[in-house]
């Protein structure tokens, strides 16, 4: 058994605000985000890096990385967005369970990649989970 928070996540036996989900991926808000509405979206089962993740579930991963995108830019109306996956501890990953993120940019926003610059205060994050919810289309 694999200790890893996102296998956690995607068994419900740790919380998030969810997003989405169906039987291969699941979407959440990352708890310590870039830029307010920072999502990550997840293969359920465990795969470490990316060129691991088997064809149908990249499909999924991809198509509702795009949907949540635009669900996104429907509520949050940022000016922009990074979709982004680092892979190996080279590269930035700091969880060991392949993620995308999805992080909606402004202008001027000082995007930094580390540290995560940002925390939720009580009840934003369900806040911003049912503004995105609400522009979901899949
Ligand atoms: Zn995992």
């Amino acid at each position: 058994m694999i200790d890893c928070i996102f296998c956690k996540i995607a068994s419900k036996e740790a919380p998030a605000e969810v997003l989405f989900e169906n039987d291969k991926v699941m979407v959440f808000l990352d708890i310590n985000p870039i830029n307010y509405g920072h999502t990550l979206v997840i293969p359920k089962d465990h795969y470490k890096e990316f060129h691991e993740i088997p064809d149908e579930v990249n499909q999924d991963l991809i198509v509702v990385t795009s949907k949540i995108t635009k669900a996104i830019l429907d509520s949050l109306k940022p000016h922009g967005y990074n979709i982004f996956t680092n892979n190996g501890r080279s590269a930035g990953q700091a969880i060991m369970h392949c993620h995308f993120h999805i992080v909606p940019r402004y202008l001027n926003d000082g995007f930094k990649f580390r540290p995560y610059p940002k925390s939720y205060k009580k009840d934003e994050l369900k806040q911003y989970g049912n503004l995105i919810r609400e522009k979901i289309r899949i």
